[in-house]
């Protein structure tokens, strides 16, 4: 305890902003070698920001990089058609940050030139471009002396500062951004706002932070007063993801399946999928599939061969997805409100598609012996 008091005395003694200082002059010794800051554009740091939205670094250097071969330019992706965009972004999740960032560079080709704005009023005028990714793209790629918190940022400042409020208020972003505004000096505001995100993501984690390593421990209030400085922000426990049950019908006409588009908005949006859906309670997987490929295509099926259960982790949920094959549908193709189409395995796999559905193709290899198989 002695030796805690006299280090936050020592801490005091050395101004407010010895934490921003000590940070500052860490951070070019410690910088990452990450993709976006080997050759810095406005376009690279607002599609590393994009990505970087409910991703960590780490998941989403490789989707960087794909994402930049395929579309090296605003131009480039602009040309492109959303369904090559949601394929390149496939897997990485959240598909609205794919179709926003398309519709924006869209946007800003038609109307600009193809010139990405300058200032964080301006960026926040497109399409999923809010305050924090305006702010970001302002400061890191234009130097707008602008402050760019996001949650890394935000758990640092709590704990620099001891902010107990609830995480999840406005008074708790209000109150750490006043905090930063007053104490970082407005030229250094972009600096401080990436410095601030790699201590986020390296050394003050979540949990276990590494406070022995940390440059700003000896003026940190968390490190100095509490016995686990990873208790602040406040967590709210998070009980598992809810489980959801349903059943899938591949339907097979002369090597050729039949997948129906996702609407644009909404829940991976834009994404190519069999046939299916929610069990309804009391129903049996076999029931559902049967249902649910009538209510979406009017189609029927005689033979219908149970192939796999097929389980995925979403951000926020679960599901378990029974998956069956039928090669002799009946009635009339009728899909409303959907694109559907026929397409072979190697056109299946050029489409965007769910992780859940890509996991799913290895089942349906040709059927030869149909196994277990129930009759509607
Ligand atoms: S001292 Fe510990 S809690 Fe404080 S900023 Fe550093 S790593 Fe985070």
């Amino acid at each position: 305890m002695r030796r805690r008091s006299r280090s936050l005395r020592a801490a005091r003694s050395l101004g407010a902003d010895a934490r921003v200082r000590a940070l500052l002059d860490w951070f070019p010794d410690h910088r990452r070698p990450l993709p976006w800051r080997r050759r810095r554009t406005p376009y690279r740091v607002w599609v590393s920001e994009v990505m970087l939205q409910q991703t960590r670094v780490a998941q989403a250097v490789p989707y960087f990089e794909r994402f930049l071969r395929r579309f090296p330019s605003l131009r480039v992706l602009a040309a492109a058609s959303e369904e090559q965009v949601l394929k390149v972004w496939e897997g990485a999740g959240y598909y609205a940050r794919a179709r926003n960032l398309h519709r924006a560079a869209r946007q800003l080709v038609r109307e600009q030139g193809g010139r990405i704005p300058r200032r964080s009023a301006e960026l926040r005028k497109l399409p999923g471009v809010g305050p924090y990714i305006a702010a970001a793209v302002a400061s890191l790629a234009y130097g707008e002396p602008i402050l760019a918190l996001d949650s890394n940022g935000r758990r640092v400042l709590a704990r620099w500062t001891l902010e107990r409020s609830d995480p999840s208020s406005a008074r708790f972003s209000r109150r750490l951004e006043r905090w930063a505004v007053r104490h970082v000096p407005p030229e250094r505001l972009g600096e401080f706002n990436e410095a601030l995100m790699e201590l986020g993501e390296t050394l003050c984690r979540p949990t276990g932070p590494q406070c022995a390593v940390c440059p700003a421990a000896s003026a940190c209030r968390a490190r100095q007063e509490l016995p686990d400085p990873g208790a602040i922000p406040s967590r709210r426990r998070r009980g598992p993801k809810p489980l959801v049950v349903g059943a899938v019908t591949a339907i097979e006409r002369r090597g050729r399946w039949l997948v129906l588009r996702r609407p644009s908005a909404g829940l991976l949006g834009g994404l190519w999928e069999f046939p299916g859906g929610k069990l309804e309670p009391g129903e049996s997987p076999e029931a559902a599939g049967r249902r649910e490929l009538r209510e979406e295509t009017g189609l029927t099926v005689g033979v219908l061969e149970p192939v796999a259960t097929v389980r995925h982790e979403y951000s926020h949920f679960r599901v378990a997805l029974h998956l069956f094959r039928s090669r002799s549908p009946r009635g009339r193709l009728r899909v409303r409100g959907r694109r559907h189409r026929w397409v072979g395995m190697r056109e299946l796999r050029r489409l965007p598609l769910p992780r859940a559905t890509l996991k799913m193709i290895p089942f349906l290899r040709p059927a030869r012996d149909p196994g277990r198989v129930s009759r509607g």
